[in-house]
């Protein structure tokens, strides 16, 4: 059976892949190599624009019950309780700061809060077969398809499939990008960590408001830490000498002493999760494509925690990828709207990255970071109560108006939806249309063309107008 897309990992990056697919009524299969999705929380940092994604499918109280609580700040400090400390801005603004810029604000939520609530909502749509304990192993491509071969963890048994496209989304050490033979390029392994995922009753003693990361700076505490949920879970990073050490090295003894140390309570008694390590590396797919292949989040990029953009941009590259693909799949577009992933997504990979490498690339400005965050999509403004401009957008094109507007949809069938809104003056003003102005905008929220007053008719093949700078 031919796939229309396998999609290699389901992380946020393969998880929004498949589910912006399904949610355009196309099916794909997602395999991944663990037999469940990830029990580790990594990530805490959800940005303002991929609340917007995740506000636009209906998730965005869910993921919201598996807020921290913690403030979007950061906090040099010698411990975790010590009452001496210095904030710094990390770049994801609350709702006040936000402003009227969005309909959301961005949030502190663990990575493995977040997953399974797109696990569930993507196996409501019935679209995508997800198959757990399934590795990839090996492509190859012709000018119609590639046949992938893929391994049940369980039996060992080899399964070839065969897709007319493959998303490579199975992260830092990715298969399919070895596969594809695409160099990356940028430093590796800048500094390694030590992680030790606890449970320990430290939220009351430590100073208020609660802080989004602490960064330690007492003599035998150096490293991060942070709240990666609302009931005293943590997640503490330490610096190792990987190349000497094994984690066999730190025994529940050990990491007690390292805990007491950083958070400064002397007789805390943390309850050991888990533990792990990570690097920090900072390197970029020298290409996020080949042929019918693509990379996409951590596959294409490594970015440094500092900063909280890994699993943000992956998100970003996953719905990105998911619409063009469908909109290929579907007759909607030429194969050439492919081309526009690498070109749209690639430079603010490699601009996220080169920032994560840099020491002081954590400390952000909320009101940089957003306009960073939002830019290309259209502005959004209330148009009645809880419901945004950016809710007007459809799965295809989506024209809107100013209130006297007299352009007529093209009368040649387009292949492509248009949903059409006109909208009133005050909002349209917002949008930067005057009365008798109209936007064409794209499904992701980027305005594709304006018209003015005095213009006449839509052209008549809407779809051939360019779909990408
Ligand atoms: C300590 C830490 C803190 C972080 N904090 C933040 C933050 O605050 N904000 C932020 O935006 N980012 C943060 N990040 C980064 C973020 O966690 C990653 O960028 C994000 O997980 C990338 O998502 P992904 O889907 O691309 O890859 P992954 O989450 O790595 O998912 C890849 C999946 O592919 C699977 N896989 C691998 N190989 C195969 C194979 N051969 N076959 C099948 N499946 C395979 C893996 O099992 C995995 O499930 C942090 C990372 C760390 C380590």
């Amino acid at each position: 059976m031919k796939h229309p897309v396998l999609i290699v990992g389901a992380g946020p990056a393969g998880l929004v892949t498949a589910i912006t697919l399904a949610r355009l009524g196309m099916s794909s299969l997602l395999v991944e190599r663990r037999d469940d999705i990830s029990t580790i929380p990594k990530a805490t940092g959800i940005s303002v624009r991929t609340m917007e994604l995740l506000r636009s499918w209906g998730l965005e109280a869910q993921v919201r019950q598996g807020e921290t609580g913690a403030v979007a700040e950061g906090r040099i400090t010698a411990s975790l309780t010590s009452p001496d400390g210095v904030g710094i801005p990390m770049g994801f603004p609350d709702e006040h700061a936000v402003g009227g810029l969005s309909p959301t604000a961005a949030a502190s939520v663990p990575q493995d809060h977040l997953e399974p609530v797109l696990l569930a909502h993507l196996r409501e749509h019935h679209c995508a077969e997800v198959r757990f304990g399934t590795e990839f192993v090996k492509l190859r491509q012709d000018a119609e398809g590639v046949d992938a071969w893929l391994r049940d963890r369980a039996s060992g048994e080899i399964i070839k499939v065969r897709a007319r496209y493959v998303v490579g989304a199975d992260g830092a050490r990715s298969r399919v990008r070895s596969a594809l033979a695409i160099p990356m390029t940028g430093p590796e392994r800048m500094a390694d960590f030590l992680t030790v995922l606890f449970r320990a009753p430290l939220r009351e003693r430590v100073p208020a408001p609660l802080h989004g990361l602490y960064m330690l700076t007492g003599p035998d505490a150096a490293g991060m830490m942070l709240p990666v949920s609302s009931d005293d879970r943590w997640l503490y990073a330490i610096p190792w000498d990987a190349d000497r050490e094994t984690l066999s090295d730190y025994d529940e003894r050990r990491l007690t002493a390292l805990i007491a140390a950083a958070t400064g309570v002397a007789d805390v008694r943390p309850r050991i999760e888990n533990l792990g390590h990570f690097s920090f590396t900072a390197q970029v797919g020298d290409r996020y494509r080949e042929g019918r292949c693509f990379l996409i989040g951590d596959a294409a990029h490594r970015i440094t925690p500092r900063g909280g953009t890994g699993m943000n941009t992956a998100i970003h590259d996953g719905h990105d990828l998911g619409w063009k693909l469908a909109w290929v799949l579907l007759g909607w577009a030429p194969a050439a709207l492919l081309d526009s992933y690498e070109t749209e997504r690639r430079p603010i990979g490699v601009r996220n990255t080169t920032r994560s490498a840099d020491p002081a690339g954590g400390r952000r400005d909320p009101a940089e970071t957003l306009a960073e965050d939002l830019a290309g999509r259209l502005p959004h403004a209330w148009i009645a109560p809880g419901r945004s401009t950016l809710d007007l957008l459809g799965p295809g094109l989506t024209l809107l108006t100013g209130p006297r507007c007299d352009i007529r949809p093209p009368a040649t069938r387009s292949p492509v939806p248009l949903d059409v809104h006109r909208l009133e003056e005050p909002v349209a003003a917002a949008l930067g249309l005057e009365p008798q102005g109209a936007m064409l905008v794209r499904p992701d929220g980027l305005p594709l063309a304006h018209w003015t007053g005095t213009a006449g008719d839509l052209p008549a093949h809407l779809h051939t107008l360019p779909l990408a700078a």
